[in-house]
């Protein structure tokens, strides 16, 4: 007998019993394969390809239908339905009566039915689908029904045998006494088993085949399965990795949306921002169209001024030529005015007196009237006066000869006369042409001298600081260097000033313009030559200044005023017994022709010049101001005793014999010129001091010191 394959794929085995009744059809009317298993399996994807479209549908991963074998309760099901179907094969097998079918069928369908045949029944219960596995227990568990099944109760021996029941029919029982017919009936039966015993060994055999198979089968599917199960693996594991990148590529995505409202945010900035910008931008053109048009304007302009400034140049050119030709007029014209201001000098003579009376102060006696008189020069009161003359009543003369003496009068003749209500600006005026001489570079000397109480630092430095009115000669006469110097710098003249300021008491030098721990201090200053042999002289440890206006002259003049203050609460009135010389150091240069110019303008208060009666009986506070008072008139002859050997051109001058005419030397004699004060006491009680120091002043104003010639390098 061999498999058949139906149209439907069914394998059938058909046969005949050996009862002649048709074998067992194993077929099935119904198709291995519903029609929609048939669709499932056309329509059934590769798990891979199901993977990647949940991937992309973003579905969950579906467990695909496997195609192996089922197991457990559905198989259970399975067999028991197959137990069901085949009951009615173990009754007929029990009964020998029916016939067994059993179909095997392709691996994919396996259909096992058992059709009673004697029923005529041709539809078969719903088999199952799967194949393999299932179908091989289905094959044994009919084996096992089968060897279930006993073939024939053994008949006890000795008891007839029942006739076998073929066909499904008792054998009507035989007579016991029909031993033959019983034999025979047993040995059909026997032959009957025989067949049986024969078609079941075939159907072994068969089972046999088909279990092989079916283990064949079942190797080959469980390779597939590990196949599929690695594939499987390898699908979850592309599957977590694409979930992975699914995650990443989905943060991705939140940052770039994060980014691009970020960005959008910037661009709604941006663009208002640019809105902004257009409108600054449209301003702006407008603006720039507007410069445009004023700048046109201003280039016709331009051009017109270009035009003016070249003819103005040239204009320009023509008078630099003029000017420079003025200026070289002009500076032959200043060395002319620099002739004849020096001869004018000389003509008035290189040593000058003038004689200065300070008026009656509040609360001092009224001299009597007529005890000084100012009488008119030759071109009457309009002349600037001249003469002084004192009238002085002596006592002690009228008292030996029992009369009152007269009066005597005593006339003196000076360069100039200033009477007690002349002003500080009348005396400057007199003396700046002398002061200016210092800026042509001749050294100019100014003394006042007088006793104390005179007006002699009123005239030098002034009233009480403050009061215009009543500056005195030193601030004066800087102020107008000051002002030359300005002047004369337009024609191509530069100006050095340096000032020093000392004071000599009993032959010591004390710096006036110390500061610090040096202020007030006397001593330590030294009468030096600037170098070895240097000419000029300088004042060891003093402070030279620089000075170029009013302001620091003052602040010099108020420092001097403070240090000789500090002296003062030391010594009694040393001021008044003590020499102040105020030095400005003038250096000028034209460095365009190169000439240079330099002298020193002195302007020296001089100690009282009073003198103490030597024949009074003396304390030791009076012996020391006799000696003070001798220095201080030592001094003062040595000036006058120097002045007096350069008038009378001795080859010896006595500078050295005095600290005054020898820090003084450059300034007395030669190209210098000098002009002394002398100051008056309008006070009759001074009279005699007066007298004194306007006898001094005559001698000195007798003298002339030869021609002067400027110290021009
Ligand atoms: P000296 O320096 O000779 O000792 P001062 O210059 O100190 O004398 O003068 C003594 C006083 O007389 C001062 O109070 C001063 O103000 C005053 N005095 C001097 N001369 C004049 C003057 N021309 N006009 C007004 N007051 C004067
Ligand atoms: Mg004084």
């Amino acid at each position: 007998m061999e498999p058949q394959v139906s149209r439907a794929g069914v394998v059938s085995c058909r046969g005949s019993g050996a009862d002649g009744r048709p074998p067992p059809v194993l077929t099935s009317p119904t198709p291995a394969y519903s029609e929609d298993e048939v669709s499932f399996f056309s329509q059934q994807r590769s798990p891979l390809l199901e993977v990647k479209g949940n991937l992309e549908l973003k579905r969950p991963l579906v467990k695909a239908p496997s195609r192996l074998p089922l197991s457990g309760s559905r198989c259970k099901r399975r067999l028991d339905q197959m137990e069901d179907v085949l009951e009615p094969e173990k009754k007929r097998t029990r009964g020998l009566s029916t016939a067994t079918k059993f179909a095997t069928s392709h691996h994919r369908a396996p259909v096992v039915t058992t059709v009673p045949q004697t029923q005529g029944q041709t539809a078969a219960p719903k088999a199952p689908r799967k194949t393999g596995p299932r179908c091989s227990t289905a094959v044994a568990t009919v084996l096992k029904s089968q060897k279930a099944v006993p073939a024939a109760p053994a008949q006890k021996p000795g008891t007839a045998a029942a006739p076998p029941n073929l066909g499904g029919k008792k054998p009507s029982k035989r007579p016991g006494w029909d031993l033959k017919g019983q034999l025979c009936d047993l040995n059909a039966e026997l032959k009957c088993y025989r067949e049986r015993t024969q078609t079941l060994d075939q159907e072994n055999q068969q089972l046999r085949d088909q279990l092989r198979e079916a283990q064949q089968q079942a190797t080959a599917l469980g390779a597939e399965r590990r196949t599929l199960e690695g594939e499987l693996a390898r699908v979850r594991a592309q599957a977590e990795q694409g979930q992975q990148e699914l995650g990443n590529l989905s943060a991705r995505v939140l940052e770039l949306e994060e980014r691009l409202g970020t960005q959008e945010g910037l661009v709604q900035e941006l663009q208002k921002e640019q809105l902004g910008l257009q409108a600054e931008r449209r301003e702006l053109a407008t603006r720039l169209e507007e410069q445009e048009r004023r700048l046109q304007t201003s280039e016709a302009a331009l051009a017109g001024s270009q035009a003016e400034v070249a003819s103005l140049r040239q204009e320009a050119a023509a008078q630099a030529t003029l000017l420079a030709e003025r200026g070289e007029r002009l500076h032959g014209l200043e060395m002319e005015r620099r002739r004849l201001h020096n001869q004018l000098q000389e003509l008035k003579g290189n040593i000058r007196v003038f004689c200065r009376v300070r008026p009656v102060l509040p609360g001092e006696p009224t001299p009597p009237p007529g005890f000084l008189l100012f009488p008119s020069g030759p071109a009457g009161p309009s002349d600037p006066p001249t003469h002084l003359s004192v009238l002085r009543c002596d006592e002690r003369r009228g008292t030996l000869s029992g009369v009152p003496a007269p009066p005597t009068r005593h006339d003196f003749s000076f360069d100039r006369v200033f009477p007690p209500g002349s002003g500080q600006d009348e005396v400057f005026e007199e003396i700046a042409m002398l002061v200016q001489s210092a800026l042509d570079g001749y050294p100019v000397c100014i003394f006042a001298y007088g006793q104390t109480g005179s007006g002699k630092t009123f005239t030098m430095e002034g009233g009480p600081a403050g009061d215009p009115q009543v500056e005195g000669l030193i601030p004066r006469a800087l102020r107008h260097l000051f002002s030359i110097a300005h002047e004369l710098s337009g024609q191509g003249w530069t100006y050095n000033f340096v000032a020093s300021y000392v004071e000599i008491y009993n032959e010591t030098v004390r710096d006036l313009l110390a500061t610090g721990t040096r202020k007030g201090q006397g001593g330590e200053c030294e009468i030096r030559r600037a170098g070895p042999g240097s000419e000029e002289l300088t004042v060891t440890n003093a402070r030279y200044v620089p000075v170029s206006c009013e302001k620091e002259v003052e602040t010099l003049l108020l420092l001097a005023r403070q240090n000789r203050a500090v002296a003062r609460t030391a010594q009694n009135e040393r001021s008044s017994r003590s020499h102040s010389v105020f030095q400005l150091q003038i250096s000028g240069e034209h460095a365009g022709r190169g000439v240079q110019c330099a002298a020193p303008l002195n302007l020296v208060d001089l100690a009282g010049s009073e003198r103490l009666d030597p024949g009074l009986a003396l304390g030791p506070g009076e012996r020391e101001r006799l000696r003070e008072t001798q220095a201080i008139n030592s001094s003062l002859s040595t000036l006058g005793l120097v002045i007096m050997a350069l008038s009378n051109k001795e080859s010896h001058v006595p500078y050295r014999n005095s600290k005054l005419t020898y820090l003084l030397q450059n300034s007395l004699g030669g190209s210098a010129k000098m002009l002394m004060f002398v100051n008056i006491s309008p006070l009759e009680e001074n009279v005699s001091e007066s007298l004194n120091s306007l006898r001094f002043a005559s001698k000195v104003n007798q003298c002339v010191i030869g021609t002067a010639q400027a110290n021009r390098k």
